[in-house]
Parts: structure tokens; sequence; C-alpha cells
């Protein structure tokens, strides 16, 4: 890496989108990119925002929230930004949505009164919450990311954790984000984690996934650079300490 570069993160909807320390994950993009000398803009994108800003962003987020903040944010989302936003994903723009941000991707989500909000039919999903007296999926969670993203050569895992009360039903299991080795993912049922779409990810991860998994945060920056500055970009090594032995207690405590 030679010349100057700089990355715009658009973030939306901090203040109703960001439940269980979901703005972690804009912290730690934002570390990652100061620490390479990478000049870094968050633009918070906002109901009251135009959709225009949307434009300008590199790199997308949105975190999860309950019910009720999403049947406003996404009222805003099928006026104008989810058309911004669908045109930005299909350039290969990378992008990260949590849980709640994540069932908005898919064809519609049914929230636990019933209310069936429409998705940006982006991800090819649907979600249902059974109603709310049933179990929502919480707990610890470890995962495999699927191979099409991560070339390993050894195993990799992300850890997170879930709370969710709807169920994610994918209609092709190939394009999951990952397998779940520990915990409920999409749906308690069929072993799928999230969704991938481009390099757009959905996922139920909160913790916040990023701080927890800095491949995941390296594979947006790098991506985010590739396509803005079409060339191939190879990040300067981090030491991840911190990260590294926090994960390695959450796979030694379930024995992976
Ligand atoms: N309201 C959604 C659900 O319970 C999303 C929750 C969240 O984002 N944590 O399924």
């Amino acid at each position: 890496m030679k010349r100057f570069y700089s990355l715009t993160i658009g973030w939306f909807y901090p203040d109703l989108m960001s439940t269980y320390g979901d703005r972690g994950n804009i912290i730690v993009l934002q570390k990652r990119l100061q620490l390479r000398g990478i000049k870094t803009t968050i633009k918070k994108i906002s109901i009251y925002d135009s959709s225009e800003i949307i434009k300008k962003c590199d790199l997308f987020f949105m975190g999860g929230a309950q019910d009720r903040q999403q049947e406003i944010v996404n009222r805003d989302l099928l006026k104008q930004k989810g058309k911004f936003l669908i045109k930005a994903i299909e350039k290969d723009i990378p992008a990260l949505f949590i849980c709640g941000a994540y069932q908005f991707m898919g064809r519609y989500y049914k929230t636990a009164e019933g209310v069936k909000l429409q998705g940006l039919g982006l991800f090819d999903i649907y979600t249902e919450n059974p109603g709310t007296y049933a179990k929502r999926l919480i707990g610890d969670v470890i995962i495999e990311p699927n191979d099409s993203i991560f070339k390993k050569n050894k195993p990799v895992f992300f850890v997170g954790f879930e709370n969710h009360g709807g169920r994610t039903y994918l209609f092709d299991q190939k394009r999951a984000f990952a397998k779940v080795i520990k915990g409920y993912g999409n749906n308690g049922i069929d072993k799928t984690e999230g969704f991938i779409y481009h390099n757009a990810i959905g996922t139920y991860l909160h913790g916040p996934i990023l701080p927890k998994n800095p491949e995941l945060t390296d594979w947006l920056l790098q991506k985010a650079l590739e396509i803005k500055y079409k060339e191939q970009i190879s990040l300067k090594k981090i030491t991840d300490f911190f990260s590294e032995s926090a994960k390695k207690t959450i796979l030694r405590r379930f024995s992976v």
C-alpha cells in the first residue's frame, strides 16, 4: 500500500438500530483503519437524511433492534434508501447487517405480534417470529464461515452472542454466511447462520461481532478498499492479542 487511502463508512440509523453493543463494530472498523493510516469518515444515516448520502459510502453497517424500532426504520428504508442501498451492494460495496437489520434484507419479517414487514428482497430469505410466547434464541454462538469467502488452510471460527425471536429461512442454504458449531443461528434447526450476497453479510451475531473477530473486520475493510481503488490491497498486520485470547477462551469453554 503506497498511496493515500480513505474510506467512508455509512452507518444506518445509529439512533434506532444499535442493540447489544453493535456500535462497537463502528469503533473497531475506524480503529483498524486509523492504525493503518487510512483516513476514515463515518456518515450517520438517519431517517431525516437524504438518500444521496448513500452514494458517497464505501462500506455500510446497520445494527439490530427490537420490533418497534424495526417498524419505524422499515418504512424509511422502503421509501428510497433501500433502492440506493441495493444498487451499491450490487456493485460489490461491502456491508454488514446485524440481526434486525439482516431481517430487513430478506423478502419479509413477520414480527412477534404477527405484523408482516416487507423487506428489501435483496437476500433470498424470509423471517418469522412464531409469537410472543415462543422461546427467544439467546446465547453464545460459534460459527465456521463459508469457504467461498474465507479461503483458509486452517479452521477459522467466529464467535458472538445472539438474541432474536425471528427465525430466518434460506431458499438456498449454500448461501449461508456460516455453519453453526454452537448456538442457534438462522433458525435453530438447519445449522445455517446468516447470509452472504455479493460482499454484503447478514448475521445474527451481536457481541459486537467485529472486535471479537478481527479477520472479519479486515475482510470488510480490504473489500471496501479494493472496490473503491480497483486494485489488490494487502492490509498491514495488526497484533490481535486481546481479541485472540478472548476468542480462545470461548472456544475452549465449548470444547471447540
Ligand atoms: N426483533 C428481532 C427479533 O427479535 C431482532 C432482534 C435484534 O436485532 N436483536 O428477531
